[in-house]
């Protein structure tokens, strides 16, 4: 039986005053939940934050993005290493905002995910098509070569210990949130393309759901059989929404 977990992507937002009650209302409403995990991704200036407030919690803490260097010439990037300096659990690997904004390529997500592995971080691996994929009906083409990406250079045995993401790009920010089945669909494509490698892998592997959950929307979509929670966008930055979707996932 599959854990739910339920991460929160706080993106590009933040300030020192505002994290504080954030983390301090989030440990405050999971502290009793003992039957799902919960995290939060922050940006790197906040690590140590999050490190200092929430190391006694039931609430773990990780980045949005790392290099797949390990040191060396690299202005303005973080090496892996660092980020497990700072007690990161997750890291998130292929973030759709990452590939669109960042033109990061399924080449560069893929050393990305083992450069992670290396450092002893569990990758966060987001795939997920645009609506235009979703319209032209080639949805499952595109998650099953984000996701080959990784199989081919990490293998099954380096997505057992990661966590994948489904975030249809249509869902982000936007609102729209997919169908419990539309997204249940996916989910069980993705568990069955990493079956075709290793089923024991497949059956263990936690799937989350990104795309603008919400408490209303939680339950319903933690409900499906494949989805083991959610990585969380704007929902994660206001302490009660964010709490109610850890609930959902804790099943109270
Ligand atoms: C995300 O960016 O990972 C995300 C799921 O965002 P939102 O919940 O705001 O749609």
């Amino acid at each position: 039986m599959r854990r739910k977990l339920v991460v929160g992507n706080w993106k590009m937002y933040g300030r020192l005053a505002r994290n504080k009650a954030l983390l301090e209302g989030v440990v405050a409403g999971v502290g009793a939940l003992k039957t799902a995990d919960f995290g939060v991704c922050v940006p790197y200036p906040y690590l140590a934050q999050a490190q200092s407030l929430l190391q006694n919690s039931n609430v773990v803490w990780g980045a949005q993005n790392l290099s797949q260097h390990e040191e060396g010439a690299f202005t303005g990037a973080v090496a892996p290493g660092m980020l497990a300096d700072f007690g990161c659990r997750f890291v998130i690997i292929g973030h759709s905002e990452r590939r669109g904004l960042f033109h990061e390529s399924n080449e560069i997500a893929a050393a990305k995910f083992d450069a992670a592995l290396k450092a002893g971080l569990t990758p966060i691996f987001c795939v997920g098509e645009t609506l235009a994929e979703r319209e032209s009906g080639v949805t499952e083409q595109v998650v099953a070569t984000q996701l080959d990406a990784v199989l081919d250079r990490a293998g099954a045995s380096g997505l057992a210990k990661a966590v994948v993401a489904y975030e249809p790009v249509w869902a982000i920010g936007t609102g729209k949130t997919a169908s419990p089945e539309q997204a249940q669909a996916v989910h069980a494509f993705i568990r069955g393309r990493v079956a075709q490698q290793d089923s024991q892998v497949a059956q263990a592997l936690c799937i989350l759901y990104g795309g603008s959950v919400k408490a209303a929307n939680a339950v319903e979509l933690f409900a499906m059989p494949d989805i083991d929670g959610g990585l969380i966008g704007g929902a994660s930055l206001v302490a009660e929404d964010f709490v109610a979707i850890c609930r959902a996932a804790a099943g109270k």
